[in-house]
């Protein structure tokens, strides 16, 4: 196998850092994945599952997925398009060979990067050996667990009707009460499906180890007057915040957090996006269980650490309780050994490693390069979260300073903070912009105080 790189990872780290990087350079790479397509993990997802948030800020930078479209009709009217599963599938498998057109990438599925250069076909068998010049990118450091490959982390007894969320969309027989279990994404996702199929919200029960708080999908679009006018938002609250929670209670007043239940103060903020229409829906469900993480599953009965929760004895126990994110320690992007790719600017994977193979393309000291894009983490805690924005707004600082970088970047559709060229400007544009200008610095600091 003769290549420049090997990206080890075919999901949307490594086809945005792919396609960015054979956009600007011209070298050869090989790109593997175990599974038997590109895509990543949305090859395996629940099908109904769709992008929590705006299309255009996901995918390769060469191309917008969904058009920039925006939704005609529905809850969402007016909002973004959201990619759902097939589309998104569909999207990586045209930019992979537009990618392999240009000569200069190669795809090699159901392989398996097992360490010291060296490849091996999970089909045939075959190994192929990397150059010693090869760079090795790792692809996967972040790659989130789902349920359907992820077994439940609880119990389950051999009479116990346990599902993953993929299962739900097959189920045949109804059962007089179904049992989700996370307080994540996927459970509202498992929620809200199995209300538009016309469920009684009284025969959801609801197993929420932690309370999340979540981000107002409305206020999370690639507008910059929304963007920018919520991004001056956040740190004009964090600026009078007195404490962290204090911060999470002003920005649900200024209708950039959402939480299900405004009797709990959530301690869980991945924040992904949620339209308001989501939340009403969410909040007839009443039958919530707050009792830790679920330890067991029984015939009619859930057990916790305190003791156990009676459930219907033919329930349908609805598993959404893998680790989506993952928290792995931050580490250097550029390292001898290999290019790990993580998010730079705060919680968009796909601009951060769109970046990184832009960054790489286009400089050759790895130190210069660590210096432009340190990275950053996911959000878990709120405190994490106020970290993570810290973080990510330093990066931005160091890597937009850089002018062919923020020309870049502006061109780049997944950047979420993004002025288009050509954008024709408006009041409404300025004053976001001056409330930024603002805003931004006490606020950063105030919020790195709180970290
Ligand atoms: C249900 C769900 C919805 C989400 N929605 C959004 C969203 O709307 N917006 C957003 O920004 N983020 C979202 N995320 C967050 C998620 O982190 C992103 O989708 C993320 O960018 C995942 O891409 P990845 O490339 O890191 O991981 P993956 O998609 O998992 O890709 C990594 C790939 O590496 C391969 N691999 C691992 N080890 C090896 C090896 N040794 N050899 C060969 N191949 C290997 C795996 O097979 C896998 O295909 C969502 C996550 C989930 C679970």
């Amino acid at each position: 196998m003769d290549a420049d790189y090997l990206v080890v990872g075919a999901g949307a780290m490594g086809m945005a850092f792919t396609d960015a990087l054979v956009d600007h350079a011209d070298v050869r790479v090989a790109v593997v994945d175990r599974r038997h397509s590109v895509s990543g993990h949305w090859l395996e997802a629940y099908p109904f599952v769709r992008l929590h948030q705006a299309s255009a800020f996901y995918g390769v930078p060469s191309t917008l997925l969904g058009g920039g479209q925006l939704q005609r009709s529905g809850p969402e009217e007016g909002l973004q398009e959201r990619a759902s599963q097939a589309a998104i599938c569909e999207y990586y498998a045209r930019a992979l060979d537009r990618m392999v057109e240009s000569g200069k990438v190669e795809f090699f599925p159901n392989t398996e990067y097992v360490g010291g250069r060296t490849v091996v076909s999970q089909v045939s068998g075959q190994r192929y050996e990397l150059p010693e010049r090869c760079r090795i990118v790792d692809a996967h450091y972040l790659a989130p667990s789902i349920p359907a490959e992820k077994p439940p982390p609880f119990a389950v007894d051999a009479d116990a009707r346990v599902v993953a969320v993929n299962a739900l969309a097959r189920i045949e027989h109804a059962p007089r009460q179904y049992v989700v279990v996370g307080s994540g994404k996927t459970a509202t996702d498992a929620c809200i499906w199995l209300l538009s199929r016309g469920v009684d919200p009284d025969a959801i029960c609801w197993v929420r180890p932690r309370e999340p708080w979540m981000m107002n999908r409305a206020v999370v679009q690639p507008d910059p007057v929304i963007f920018l006018g919520m991004v001056a938002d956040t740190m004009h609250a964090a600026e009078q915040a007195s404490s962290l929670d204090d911060l999470f209670l002003r920005l649900e007043d200024a209708g950039i957090m959402l939480r299900i239940d405004r009797t709990v103060l959530p301690t869980m903020a991945k924040a992904p996006t949620l339209a308001t229409w989501e939340l009403d829906q969410l909040r007839t469900l009443q039958n919530v269980v707050r009792r830790g993480h679920l330890a067991a599953v029984g015939p009619g009965r859930l057990v916790f650490g305190d003791g156990s929760v009676a459930v219907a004895s033919d329930a349908v126990v609805v598993h959404c309780a893998a680790d989506g994110l993952k928290y792995p320690p931050l580490v250097p992007v550029w390292r001898p050994d290999a290019i790990t790719l993580q998010p730079i600017r705060s919680g968009f994977p796909c601009f951060g490693a769109a970046l990184v193979g832009y960054v790489e393309a286009t400089r050759d000291d790895d130190a210069e390069k660590n210096r432009l894009c340190p990275p950053t983490p996911y959000g878990n805690s709120t405190a994490d979260w106020a970290r993570m924005n810290v973080l990510g707004a330093r990066a931005a600082t160091s890597f937009s300073a850089e002018p062919d970088i923020a020309e870049w970047a502006s061109r780049v559709p997944l950047n979420p903070a993004r002025i288009p060229p050509g954008h024709p400007g408006s009041e409404a544009l300025d004053r976001a912009r001056e409330r930024l200008a603002a805003h931004a610095p006490p606020g950063l600091a105030r919020l790195a105080e709180l970290v």
